[in-house]
């Protein structure tokens, strides 16, 4: 029989096009007849899309979820684990995309790129001045990499080429990064060095709210806070009082929670603050890869596969 799966609607057709030749696709949960929910096999996922226990228990005969993405957070493992449903997800495909978007983001919010634009624009560029729009040369400052992982790493492969010292606070040595001149420092330590911290580890119970108050009043007066990670890493209203107050120079926020950031959340209007809308892995290229990937993981996974890609737990 024919495995039936069914894919996100806001997957471009195309990009799963090799899923045609080996299942009947359905495009929307929705869209699934109820008396044919006992017949899905596969599930591609975005993270945008909560699977759980709830889910689960309407697609009885579910054997793999396949997630566009390389974070899981939006997927209870332990859930899937119970029913023996393998988990995939995209990793390595998006990491340059990601990594280059956070230097875009440590950029704009060094050299205020979204204040000087908007004042350009809208008519407060009077004449050049010797001290306007002042922003923070990057060579000899510091970069704190919070997860030194595939992008993190990726990152600070970008900062050397800026003349950036790096440090990085990770479960474990990571001897790769010499090549980096990088150091392994306790997490308080980074806080306390760092001119710029970046966040780069997955959304677990131990990272969630990791930068909260006390991580925040850590941080060296004027430092610049980029999340490229998950928003709830970040606690937010600490974050905007640390802004407020001038504690921080800036920060600059690719994921926020929730998302999307209600256009009148106080951390649009907060003072060095840039936000830009879940962007890290958004080249055609790389969501083109990422879909490539899912569809190998669905299709492995609905043939009783290992899947190329597997979510390992823990
Ligand atoms: P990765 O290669 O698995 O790297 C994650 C790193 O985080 C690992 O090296 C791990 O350290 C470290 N880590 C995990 N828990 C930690 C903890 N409690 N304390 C300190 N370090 C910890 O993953 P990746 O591909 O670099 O992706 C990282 C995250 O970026 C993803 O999980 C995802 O949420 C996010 N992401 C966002 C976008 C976007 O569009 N903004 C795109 C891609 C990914 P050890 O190796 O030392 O154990």
């Amino acid at each position: 029989m024919t495995p039936l799966v069914v894919v996100p609607p806001e997957v471009p057709g195309d990009w799963l096009a090799s899923l045609d030749a080996e299942c009947e696709v359905i495009v929307g949960l929705d869209a699934v007849p109820a008396p044919r929910l006992s017949e899905v096999v596969g599930l591609l996922s975005l993270l945008t899309m909560p699977v759980g226990p709830g889910l689960l228990a309407r697609l009885p005969a579910l054997r793999v979820v396949s997630n566009m993405a390389v974070g899981h957070d939006n997927i209870e493992l332990e859930a899937c684990a119970a029913r023996n449903i393998a988990v995939g997800n995209t990793p390595g495909v998006l990491t340059d995309a990601t990594a280059d978007l956070t230097m875009a983001l440590l950029l704009a919010s060094a050299r205020r790129l979204d204040e000087a634009a908007s004042d350009a624009r809208e008519g407060r560029w009077h004449t050049w001045t010797p001290d306007g729009w002042l922003g923070v040369s990057l060579r000899g400052t510091t970069l704190g990499i919070v997860g030194l992982g595939k992008i993190g790493y990726a990152v600070g492969e970008r900062a050397r080429g800026f003349g950036m010292q790096i440090c990085y606070a990770s479960r474990s040595d990571h001897p790769e990064a010499e090549e980096l001149g990088a150091r392994r420092v306790a997490f308080d330590e980074l806080l306390a060095r760092a001119d710029f911290v970046s966040l780069h580890v997955p959304l677990t119970p131990e990272t969630q709210g990791m930068i909260n108050r006390d991580a925040l009043a850590r941080m060296k007066p004027g430092a610049i806070l980029i999340n490229t990670a998950r928003g709830s890493i970040v606690d937010q209203d600490a974050l905007l009082d640390a802004l407020r107050a001038g504690r921080l120079r800036g920060a600059a926020l690719d994921v926020t929670s929730p998302e999307p950031l209600p256009p009148d959340h106080p951390l649009f209007a907060a003072p060095g603050c840039l936000i830009v809308p879940h962007i890290g892995s958004a080249t055609e290229s790389t969501r083109r890869r990422m879909a490539e990937l899912a569809c190998m993981n669905l299709l492995a996974g609905v043939h009783g596969q290992p899947l190329p890609h597997a979510v390992v737990r823990g």
